[in-house]
């Protein structure tokens, strides 16, 4: 994939960082990964959950391109009502996600979107965020997976769909 830059010791030494805001930029590339995303999971979500930050971007096009909502999941400390909380391990570091649970409309079936999957935490929280939060989720979706961090054994019960495996 021309579009992927691989950033070596980003955001700290020993990893390589896949920046896929290269994709993003590009209007073929934009609308083929919203097109392909969508498409995986087609009438099968009442909305798309977006995971900071280049979950947003991702999200919000499949989101409107399926004429759903869109759902922000932040990271800690960024929403300003009553939150729910998850706590992870990241490929680097420790990190938390959070909704807020009042603004989520309880039974919808909801798509996870992401730019990469590593160690599949984020998606493993974000699971249990809107499950906590009464909703179903379809799957997940995700541009680029990393396989040697064990996302996909850890995701074993989601239906996981990959644009590109690396
Ligand atoms: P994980 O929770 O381990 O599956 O990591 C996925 C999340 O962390 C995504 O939100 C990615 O944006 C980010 N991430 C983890 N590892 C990388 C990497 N090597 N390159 C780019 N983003 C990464």
């Amino acid at each position: 994939m021309s579009l992927l830059a691989s950033v070596p010791d980003f955001p700290e030494p020993g990893v390589l960082f896949r920046d896929l805001t290269p994709v993003l930029a590009d209007a073929h590339g934009f609308r083929a990964v919203i097109d392909e995303l969508g498409d995986a999971f087609a009438g099968r979500f009442d909305a798309v959950a977006g995971v900071e930050a280049r979950g947003f971007m991702l999200a919000s096009a499949v989101a409107y391109r399926a004429g759903v909502g869109v759902i922000a999941v932040r990271k800690a400390g960024k929403l300003p009502g009553r939150v729910i909380t998850e706590h992870y391990s990241l490929e680097y570091g420790e990190a938390a996600l959070e909704v807020e649970p009042d603004h989520i409309a309880g039974g919808q079936r909801v798509l996870i979107l992401d730019d990469v999957l590593a160690t599949g935490g984020s998606v493993a929280a974000t699971t249990t965020l809107l499950q906590r939060a009464g909703c179903t989720v379809t799957g997940a979706g995700v541009v680029l997976e990393l396989n040697g961090f064990g996302g996909r054994t850890r995701l074993a019960e989601l239906d996981l769909h990959a644009i590109v495996t690396l």
